[in-house]
């Protein structure tokens, strides 16, 4: 749903028609001789500038350049020059390299005094190493290999967008942070900045927001929930050690592939039955590697898996389960095992008031009907390293328009709807107008009438 705000175009009194001569009523002259009739034109300088506005065109052709000049985790410097460029041709201050190629723009507000607020929103600056399929565009992937599949070139434009329509109408006191980070799909961006010193300088008082477009939502819904709204995405290896051997004589042996499928049995077991359903917990043995020959028994076997939560409780009550099991099913065979769990993006949690100003932002701009739950999701996503240390909220701008077949995130034919590009960018705008309004400072102390003293 586009809600572009339209050029105004006020207050241009072009044309009037006057008497020719000076302090004469035109009726008299009707009444006397016909006076000659000529046109004025208000001189410039009084004619009122346009309104600002939220430039769409522009918007959807940053989106469609960066879309054509993709650039994956941490490498993102052509994207990362061209944010830079675009946020200091108006006037906002801005910072580099941060936690690699990351880039935050520093807006300031009418009123920047001790007592103004701040607020923090974010995109993402890169792309996944896929191959495009999506085909009749002519902003197509030009790196083989590398594509905006995730919609993060629309992420950049619709907060650019913002960024300028901001910087021009500064109708709002405080400061606003535009965190561009590096990284998301893979390497963890929004740690890299924050380890590297983020909010040593950016605050986020009001919270931090993020957005992401959202195919499954029809386009002009905005999906808002509060909790734990993205899984941790953790994956596990197992290594068993046994004891090899001929297979015609197993007692001699020690039977790694018999163990190996203990352990994955128990652990299905273990998550079927101790984790509670609606805690959304999954745990998925996804590889299984042993053995080289028919009439060997092997005498390693590896087990890998991932490990989906939302609850950081559960999520330490799996590992350990993966952890306790493996060495109770290996000791009862007399074999070795070696568990290792590694932790990916942590579960990404909306705070309450973070999650009602969101809702309040997207009502003023989709209406309030089209502001519906954002159901949790399986997938990861770094933003969750800012909740885990500042109040936020991360919603879902929808991309579906209704007709055609729903093409997911990550799909080789992916490719952001710009019909939503507005919606985003006015989410954005509202945001910064609701959270940081401005205040009218209060009228300075009459003076003192002439003749009189002042008041001691
Ligand atoms: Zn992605
Ligand atoms: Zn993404």
């Amino acid at each position: 749903m586009a809600k572009a705000k339209h050029r105004f175009l006020s207050g241009f009194l072009a044309a009037s028609f006057m008497a020719a001569t000076p302090g004469m009523a035109p009726a008299q002259s009707a009444a006397t001789a016909p006076a000659p009739i000529v046109q004025t034109v208000a001189p410039a300088a009084q004619t009122p500038a346009p309104a600002p506005q939220l430039d769409v065109a522009d918007m959807i052709a940053w989106r469609h350049d960066i879309h054509a000049h993709p650039e994956t985790a941490f490498e993102e410097t052509r994207t990362a020059a061209k944010v830079e460029a675009l946020l200091k041709s108006w006037g906002i201050e801005t910072h580099t390299n941060i936690g690699g190629t990351g880039v935050v723009g520093v807006l300031r507000g009418q009123n920047t005094g001790p007592n103004s607020h701040s607020i923090c929103m974010r995109a993402e600056l890169d792309a996944l190493p896929m191959t495009e399929t999506t085909t009749g565009l002519d902003y197509v992937s030009t790196v083989p290999g590398k594509a905006h599949t995730c919609g993060h070139d629309a992420h950049m434009a619709m907060l650019l967008g913002a960024a300028k329509y901001l910087s021009e109408t500064k109708n709002f006191t405080g400061t606003v942070y535009f965190i561009f980070q590096p990284a998301e799909e893979k390497g963890g961006g929004a740690k890299a900045m924050i380890d590297d010193g983020l909010f040593n300088f950016v605050h986020c008082d009001m919270g931090i927001y993020g957005m992401h477009d959202w195919p499954g939502l029809k386009a002009g819904q905005i999906g808002i929930s509060e909790g734990n709204i993205t899984a941790a995405s953790d994956d596990f290896s197992i290594k068993i050690t046994g004891k090899g051997g001929h297979a015609a004589y197993p007692a001699d042996n020690i039977d790694a592939i018999s163990l190996a499928s203990d352990i994955v049995k128990q652990l299905h077991q273990y998550a079927n039955t101790q984790i509670p359903a609606s805690d959304g917990a999954v745990l998925a043995i996804t590889m299984l590697h042993g053995g080289e020959a028919v009439n060997v028994m092997p005498e390693k076997v590896e087990i890998d898996g991932t490990a989906r939560t939302f609850n950081p409780a559960t999520q330490d009550k799996l590992a350990q389960a993966i952890q306790d099991i493996s060495q109770r099913v290996a000791a009862s065979y007399g074999a070795k095992v070696e568990v290792q769990y590694n932790r990916g993006y942590p579960s990404v949690f909306n705070s309450h008031d973070q999650t009602e100003n969101a809702k309040a932002a997207a009502a003023k701009v989709v209406g309030a009907d089209n502001v519906v739950p954002f159901a949790r999701t399986m997938g990861g996503e770094d933003f969750s390293y800012y909740t885990q240390l500042v109040p936020g909220a991360y919603i879902a701008l929808g991309q579906w328009d209704g007709k055609s077949p729903k093409v997911q995130l990550h799909s080789p034919n992916f490719n952001f709807n710009d019909a939503t590009i507005a919606t985003g960018a006015n989410y954005w705008i509202k945001l910064v107008e609701t959270e940081l309004p401005l205040v009218t400072p209060p009228p300075p102390p009459a003076a003192p009438a002439p003749g009189k003293p002042p008041a001691p």
